[in-house]
């Protein structure tokens, strides 16, 4: 199918969970993750009106970037080496996956101006999931002060790959939990007001929980 109808069909189940739970659907971004897909499927998807790209690997990201360059707003959503850190740090407007300080370091000392980051956490608790563990997201946030290149916009999480509704929601209502609680802290380099959750299986369920950020690839652009 044409990006431009997954798109559509896409808007209208996000005008859906917006409705169940008197949400604006212009507070949720939809990212397309284009890591499986050719350049030219990432060009339908900029041609479908899509304007947020993401990408997990530096590799993809450059070959994709070389050809569209700065027409989208690229999105770095995977796992980050920081000796892969300044390869990827000119071309994206986020950074989804800050998980250790070691990396806000290399960060903080790449970026030419701040950069707009999401703390990645592992609320699911498996071990093959990155992110920081619930109980220290605060403390690692705080931690996070003395890098005046990080700004903390939120929280990522990656769910479970299961269809079990009830953990589904749990696992977001936990980021909420401590996305609000992080924001409550009223810090300048980390408002901390978005959550980036939701998938292609599960970003309906996310945006009821809050989601502001969803991270589309299979449904979207495709595998
Ligand atoms: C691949 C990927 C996605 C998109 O996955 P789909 O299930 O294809 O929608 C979202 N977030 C991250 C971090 C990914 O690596």
């Amino acid at each position: 199918m044409e990006v431009r109808k997954k798109y559509e069909l896409i808007k209208t189940s996000i005008e859906e969970a917006c409705r169940n739970v008197n949400r604006n659907p212009e507070e949720v971004t939809v990212i397309a993750v284009t890591k499986y897909v050719s350049i030219d499927r990432a060009k339908e998807a900029v041609e479908a009106g899509i304007i947020h790209l993401g990408e997990n690997r530096d590799e993809g990201l450059t070959t994709k970037w070389n050809s569209l360059g700065d027409g989208p707003v690229w999105h770095f959503i995977g796992t980050l080496q920081s000796r892969k850190v300044k390869n990827i740090i000119d071309k994206v407007s986020y950074i989804h996956s800050l998980d250790r300080l070691s990396l806000a370091k290399e960060i903080n000392k790449r970026a030419k101006a701040p950069i707009k980051c999401f703390v990645q956490v592992n609320v699911s608790g498996e071990s093959s999931k990155h992110g920081i563990e619930p109980e220290e997201v605060i403390e690692f946030i705080k931690n996070l002060k003395n890098y005046p290149n990080i700004q903390v916009i939120g929280l990522m999480t990656m769910a479970p790959h299961i269809d079990n509704e009830t953990i589904l929601r749990d696992c977001f209502r936990r980021l909420k939990s401590i996305q609000t609680e992080v924001a409550n802290m009223k810090l300048d380099y980390a408002p901390c007001t978005e959550l980036s959750m939701g998938m292609s299986n599960d970003y309906q369920i996310a945006i009821e929980e809050g989601a502001t950020f969803v991270r589309i690839g299979t449904a979207l652009v495709g595998e």
